[in-house]
């Protein structure tokens, strides 16, 4: 079930909240330490859906200054207006949850815990104390350091659904997004989403809109397959908006979600065993080969993996940039034979070397720091030049950083330097680059570094799931370009 929190301020702004958010919300929790109580009736009666009262203390980071009488007495006067549920904090002890419980047995009570900044939960502990409460549902919420601190708010709500008792378990902040997001396949009983409209009541609040029409999170169970893209930073990685929406076109139960990772081995621990499949992004690309089981070829030449697969127990491990980048190239002109100039030594590069050189191109390196290059060149059996000793190859392709925004007018090289008939940039934001703009007017056939993510994603999703994903929604969502992806579902 999905909650929207409304969070108004002005009775007017929380009533607008209310008609945006509830085709994607089941319930809402009407902030009454944001909204005020003066609005609280006419609230109740707009809602249209059950409602939880909500007047958080400044002591549980609330915005609520009164006294503690003052307080509840504006939770009696919700729960008399008909409120269906009742936020009541753990702090306030059990004496006065039991005495509300009492002058109003028609409401069912929430008990919620919300741990102070940087203080994580010792799960069977605080499920523990929460039960004692008699609560009719369970919440826990504390901040996320970092994505394996999910694994915390996993275990709170395995330990409620052992005993069918209804709980809600949140990491907060960004890194906690995957516990807003897979509440139910652990077992829990509702997530909060920031409303439409309206700002958020808690840090990493997604939308009620996101998590319904993007995660479907209403939608998941206890089956549901787990992928996400590990990386940091992962905001703003198109992932989450192609994943998603090719899963639902399939009919897969699975979802897709952002693991903004810093300590690897940590998440890996936690949370590896629960996912089916991952993306990996900077910066773990080369470090995730040491918890591949089986890495293939692609991985082991490149020394980087950016797909995962868990089968049997077994993690898989490939790389779909090398197929991906040349997929895209070969649209329009396959390489076999071909003299192609890859710009680069980074993970890209050594991608973009390996697939070309696998398909019969003949390779050759140039890179800022020629050391780099050399290497490469070495280590893949292509040949390392100098840019300056280049005037003219068949393709030549950007795996460099340059260029990508927000130093979009730069360019890896001189305008006019090198002539090809096809120029590629691996560069994706922006996907036309002043590279292949510059390429283009100087006659050159050009491809994106969207078609490669597109190969390269289409790639990751028939590994995940064993299945073609459908290419012309593939092509639709890729069309727009991220902020208008992110901006149209968030
Ligand atoms: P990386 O490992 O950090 O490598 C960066 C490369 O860019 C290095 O060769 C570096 O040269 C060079 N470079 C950086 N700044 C430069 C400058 N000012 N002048 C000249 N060279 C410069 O990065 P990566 O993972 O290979 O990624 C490279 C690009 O590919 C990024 O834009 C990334 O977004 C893109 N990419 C796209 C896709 C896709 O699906 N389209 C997939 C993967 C990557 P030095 O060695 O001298 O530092």
């Amino acid at each position: 079930m999905i909650i929207a929190a409304i969070t108004g301020p002005a009775t007017g702004d929380a009533e607008a909240q209310i008609r945006a958010s509830a085709p994607f919300a089941s319930m809402f929790e009407l902030r009454l330490d944001l909204v005020g109580d003066a609005g609280a009736e006419a609230l109740l009666r707009h809602a249209g859906k059950p409602v939880v009262a909500t007047c958080r203390p400044v002591w549980e980071r609330g915005a609520f200054r009164g006294s503690e009488r003052a307080r509840l007495a504006i939770l009696d006067a919700a729960a008399c207006m008909g409120a269906q549920y009742v936020d009541l904090e753990w702090k306030i002890g059990r004496g006065p949850i039991r005495d509300f419980m009492r002058r109003h047995p028609a409401t069912k009570v929430i008990v919620s815990r919300h741990l102070g900044p940087g203080e994580l939960p010792r799960p069977g502990r605080e499920y523990a104390s929460l039960r004692r409460s008699g609560g009719a549902v369970l919440k826990l919420a504390f901040d996320a350091r970092d994505a394996c601190d999910n694994a915390l708010a996993f275990e709170f709500l395995r330990l409620a659904s052992r005993d069918r008792q209804k709980a809600v378990g949140i990491a907060m902040g960004e890194a906690g997004e995957a516990s807003r997001i897979l509440y139910r396949r652990f077992g829990g009983w509702a997530t909060f989403a920031a409303p439409e409209g309206g700002p958020p009541s808690a840090s990493g609040q997604v939308s009620a809109r996101m998590l319904s029409r993007l995660f479907r999170a209403d939608r998941l169970n206890g089956k549901t397959r787990i992928f996400g893209l590990v990386g940091n930073p992962v905001r703003y990685s198109l992932g989450v908006y192609l994943h998603n929406p090719l899963l639902e076109r399939e009919g897969v139960n699975a979802v897709y979600c952002r693991f903004p990772v810093t300590d690897l081995d940590a998440f890996m621990a936690k949370l590896g065993n629960d996912a089916s499949g991952l993306s990996i992004t900077l910066p773990h690309k080369e470090r995730m080969l040491r918890h591949v089981d089986l890495p293939d070829g692609a991985a082991l030449a490149v020394g980087a993996v950016n797909t995962m697969v868990r089968r049997r127990g077994r993690w898989r491990g490939t790389n779909t940039d090398a197929a991906g980048a040349l997929d895209a190239i070969e649209e329009v002109q396959p390489v076999r034979g071909k003299r192609m100039l890859v710009l680069g030594a980074g993970g890209a590069a050594r991608a973009i070397v390996y697939e070309a050189l696998r398909r019969r191109a003949v390779v050759m390196v140039a890179n800022r720091t020629h050391e780099r290059a050399r290497r490469v060149a070495r280590a893949l059996g292509a040949e390392a030049v100098r840019l300056e000793s280049v005037h003219e190859v068949d393709i030549i392709a950007n795996a460099t950083s340059v260029g990508m925004a927000p130093r979009i007018g730069e360019t890896p090289v001189p305008s006019g330097a090198v002539l090809a008939a096809v120029a590629f940039d691996a560069v994706y934001t922006p996907s036309d680059t002043r590279f292949l703009r510059e390429a283009r007017a100087a006659g050159a056939r050009t491809v994106s570094g969207l078609t490669m993510y597109m190969h390269q994603a289409s790639m990751q999703f028939r590994l995940f799931v064993r299945k073609d994903p459908d290419m012309r929604l593939l092509r639709e969502l890729l069309s727009e370009d991220a902020s208008a992806l992110s901006g149209n579902l968030s």
